[in-house]
């Protein structure tokens, strides 16, 4: 069938499925088919970065730390001002004070 042709060039070797990324594929292989280790992957989110969930954190902290949002109410800190807007809203119940 033409019309079953691909977007999702990577394939997966253990099960049917395809991915339009191999990003995507990855992360599947690593949820579905869990290697051990991997079982929480995650990126990072200011660099292409990857790895287990603890380590994804301390590189942030190591390399990112200037990025991080810090809360002038409490300890809170967060990578996204959209998240610490939601935090001073949700938590501090302070709807005047903006992110910069
Ligand atoms: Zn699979
Ligand atoms: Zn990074
Ligand atoms: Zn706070």
């Amino acid at each position: 069938m033409s019309a079953h042709f691909s977007a999702r060039p990577f394939k997966c070797d253990k099960c049917a499925q395809a991915f339009a990324t191999l990003t995507k594929l990855r992360k599947h292989e690593r949820e579905k088919h869990k290697d051990g280790s991997f079982k929480k992957w995650r990126r990072c989110d200011f660099c292409a970065f990857e790895g287990d969930t603890r380590v994804v954190q301390r590189h942030v902290v190591s390399k990112h730390r200037d990025m991080m949002i810090h809360c002038m109410i409490c300890k809170h800190k967060t990578r996204l001002r959209i998240s610490m807007q939601r935090h001073m809203i949700s938590v501090h119940k302070r709807t005047d004070i903006i992110i910069p």
